[in-house]
């Protein structure tokens, strides 16, 4: 049965937000950087089929995946560690894994039989888990199972990881992540919630093989000897994760602590010498030390909650690397934007980006921030939404279509410059229904984008219902908004921007899915350039 895949699973203990995510990432980094081919899954356990109809609010961003795949934004960590791309079968929910025993009960695949959370459900994890190793693509999978060992909901994963532990042994092992807090009043570090989260994994018949340690202080050798002794792991096996200053700092800190060492040899697989993370490292010098320093404003409807627009802010720091500038963002909420007030919350960026969303909120703050952009020329970055409102700004106050709107928002403006396809019309349903996934763009030559990406074909992701509408198209082009990528198959706009202005553009397609440590993003990089740029010659200025 063995197809020579290894399997490693990671748990979480004690409390969530302990970034399963980033350990798991950090440690195919080092896995990766040794030589294996390593690709990182996630399983989560929520009734939802993707989060793709779930409100930022409640799970952050949506991260797509080439493949149309609405996912957990845990998996943009994997593909900005790894640059791998990732795909539907990375991402499962338990809403999935029910769907698809249902479809199967429905056929009448299971003979008759009582249809039960174990064997089927079970046996459903195990075939999505086994799913990556068997493309053989990967040498190593690993699985982070979503949620707390404990919560009712994980439970048939873990279950799941106790039987694959059983059937394939020394191809298999499992990293509990759990937390020692410090308590200040006595200065110490306490291993209790640690004993007890690895025995409830013991309940389910589970014994973690190494614990990673989430801590605000080192961990000296009583500590490592003490949670070794209790929880039945080596005490080499005991790993100390201090808090970093970043999260590209982590998979630095899992090396010292020899973490890729002890995997590989608890999988029985070569430890090859080399370690390449010389980029890594590199990256992690310019981050740390920049030259320059520039303020970013992201206009945004859900700017309380970050992690909404994660990929975005991400992007921004590898683009701030290759600058070698330390980007701020300042996180403007767009419903407080308005014409009186324009001018004093853009003051002192050096670069607007406007933000993707659904639906009517902070959609005038938005417009009125993209025209603040374009007339003072302060470099603009429209995303998905962000350039459906720069098409929208530029046709009231620049083509005087003072209606013009998208029909998301206004379904009876006389100027729909943004409306539905036809074929999208038809749609009622509301989950995996928008266009999706990656979609090719050529660029044209004579281009602000051509010129930063520096090639004529691109792929980038898509996640929405509503396009530029090209009955608008001649129009456009004669008032100055200039459709520099366009949709080779269906003609669609997918890319504007001005000409006389130093940097504006803006993209249908979502950019922020692409940037990764080793390949920044083009668009990203060319506009904190064009930011930083410009924050110098606003200096210069005013001396
Ligand atoms: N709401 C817009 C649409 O569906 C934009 C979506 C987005 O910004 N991701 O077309």
């Amino acid at each position: 049965m063995s197809t020579g895949t290894k399997y490693i699973f990671v748990t979480g203990g004690v409390t969530s937000s302990l970034g399963k995510g980033i350990i798991s990432s950090s440690l195919a980094k080092l896995l990766q950087a040794r030589g294996y081919s390593v690709t990182i899954q996630k399983l989560d356990p929520y009734i939802n089929v993707d989060p793709g109809t779930m409100n930022p609010y409640e799970h952050g961003e949506c991260y797509v995946t080439d493949d149309g795949a609405e996912t957990d934004l845990d998996l943009g960590h994997y593909e900005r560690f790894l640059s791998v791309p990732t795909s539907q079968a990375n991402n499962v929910t338990t809403g999935r894994i029910y769907q698809s025993v249902i479809e199967k009960e429905r056929r009448g695949d299971y003979l008759g039989k009582t249809v039960q959370v174990i064997p089927h459900i079970t046996d459903e994890i195990k075939s999505r888990i086994r799913l990556l190793g068997k493309t053989g693509k990967y040498q190593i999978v690993i699985t982070e199972i979503g949620g707390t060992v404990g919560d009712i909901e994980s439970h048939p994963y873990v279950e799941a990881v106790r039987q694959m532990k059983w059937e394939m042994g020394k191809d298999c092992l499992v990293i509990h992540l759990t937390l020692i807090p410090f308590l200040s009043t006595t200065g110490e570090l306490k291993t209790k919630p640690t004993q007890h989260s690895v025995k409830t994994l013991l309940e389910y018949g589970v014994q973690p093989d190494i614990l990673v340690c989430r801590t605000e202080h080192k961990l000296n050798k009583d500590i490592r000897n003490k949670v070794a002794l209790f929880c039945n792991v080596e005490s080499d096996s005991v790993i100390e994760a201090l808090d970093a200053s970043t999260i590209y700092e982590v998979p630095i800190l899992m090396e010292k602590e020899k973490l890729d060492v002890v995997v590989l040899n608890k999988l029985h697989l070569p430890i090859p010498e080399n370690i390449h993370l010389e980029d890594w490292k590199e990256f992690l010098l310019k981050i740390k030390n920049p030259k320059f320093e520039v303020q970013i404003g992201l206009i945004g409807k859900y700017v309380e909650l970050k992690d909404s627009y994660k990929s975005i802010s991400e992007s921004l720091i590898h683009a701030g690397a290759v600058n070698n500038c330390r980007v701020n963002v300042q996180w403007i909420h767009s419903e407080w934007i308005n014409e009186e007030n324009v001018a004093e919350k853009m003051a002192g960026l050096s670069g607007i980006i406007v933000a993707p969303g659904f639906g009517k909120r902070g959609i005038e703050g938005k417009i009125t921030a993209i025209r603040y952009a374009r007339e003072n020329e302060v470099p603009f970055l429209g995303i998905c939404l962000g350039m459906q409102c720069a098409v929208i700004e530029f046709a009231r106050n620049v083509m005087g279509k003072t209606d013009a709107h998208s029909t998301e928002i206004n379904p009876s403006t006389s100027n729909p410059v943004i409306d539905l396809l036809e074929a999208q019309k038809q749609v009622t349903h509301k989950g995996g229904t928008m266009r999706l996934g990656a979609y090719p763009c050529r660029l044209n030559e004579d281009s602000k984008v051509y010129s930063v990406y520096k090639q004529k074909e691109i792929s980038e992701r898509h996640r929405h219902r509503y396009e530029f509408n090209n009955e608008y198209l001649g129009d456009f082009e004669k008032a100055g908004l200039v459709a520099s990528g366009i949709n080779p198959e269906g003609g669609l706009v997918e890319i504007v921007e001005l000409k006389d202005h130093p940097f504006f553009i803006g993209v249908q397609f979502h950019p922020e899915y692409k940037s990764t440590v080793s390949r920044p993003h083009p668009l990203f990089v060319g506009f904190v350039g064009a930011a930083v740029e410009i924050g110098s010659l606003k200096k210069v200025h005013s001396h």
